[in-house]
């Protein structure tokens, strides 16, 4: 990594807000909580209760909780476009009162499996007791977008080696000129954590979200482990000029959690103590 270009150091960076969202509640999630917590970042995990993977059991996702934000993400992690509205409306209501069973903390937020939805489903999704989606949109560095009273909140970058193509055909779904200027760096990008330094320094420039999201399951199958960790660690250095909230804050929700900056390692052997 080439490290942050001086230019970009200046006051406008207070203006860059830094978020991060992992999807599918895998194990290795807590893996990717300790090192969140080792750079003082913080993350909004969105968690189905059931899906084709492993997820993790409650004792784990509520532990989880007390120092990251959990979102759903439905009940068992299915694209709800595919479903009726009745169905849906089970999977959406249903998972956001089994997080909140397992928590203790109210859920307002969800994501779309997949980010796969109908445009008139978001009705249901406010329906179902949720003030906040989150996309699978790439390349983004705005604020999220009122929808139907809903806040939609798109990404920047996946933790993930997608090819150029995959980019095109993302900003392609959103028929956005914004985005279509972006996927040139993209398509000469020299891999992910490239493309993210080269929209993590505009964020910080031009002031806007740089929304890193991710699945744990898909950096240890792509070996991304390494590249994650000096993200991260480049995304904490700037912590100066930018500011670190979950996708709730982001949204204007308050922190739920209270005890984000302890290390989860500690946090474990309090716990045994207590
Ligand atoms: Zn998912």
């Amino acid at each position: 990594m080439r490290g942050l270009r001086s230019d970009v150091m200046s006051d406008a960076g207070r203006r860059c807000v830094i978020t991060t969202s992992w999807d599918d509640g895998h194990p290795l999630d807590l893996r990717v909580a300790e090192l969140l917590a080792e750079c003082g970042l913080a993350g909004t995990f969105y968690v189905p209760r059931s899906s084709q993977r492993s997820v993790m059991n409650s004792s784990q996702i509520r532990n989880l909780s007390k120092w990251f934000e959990i979102g759903a993400h439905t009940l068992d992690h299915l694209a709800i476009d595919r479903l009726s509205d009745l169905d849906a409306s089970a999977q959406l209501a249903g998972s956001r009162e089994w997080i909140e069973g397992v928590t203790g903390r109210s859920c307002h937020l969800l994501c779309f499996p997949g980010g796969r939805f109908r445009r008139r489903q978001l009705q249901l999704v406010s329906q179902a007791g949720f003030q906040a989606a989150r996309t699978v949109e790439l390349l983004s560095i705005a604020k999220p977008s009122l929808v139907s009273g809903l806040h939609i909140i798109p990404t920047t970058i996946q933790a993930f080696p997608h090819g150029a193509f995959a980019y095109a055909r993302n900003a392609a779904k959103r028929f956005s000129t914004a985005h279509f200027a972006s996927v040139p760096a993209a398509i000469h990008s020299k891999g992910w954590t490239f493309l993210a330094e080269e929209m993590l320094n505009r964020a910080i420039n031009e002031g806007g979200v740089f929304h890193l999201w991710g699945h744990s399951w898909e950096i240890e199958e792509q070996g991304e482990w390494e590249n994650l960790e000096r993200l991260l660690k480049m995304m904490s250095s700037c912590r100066k000029h930018s500011k670190s909230v979950t996708n709730g804050e982001l949204c204007g929700y308050p922190r739920q959690t209270i005890l984000r900056d302890l290390p989860l390692a500690q946090a474990a052997s309090a716990e045994k103590t207590a």
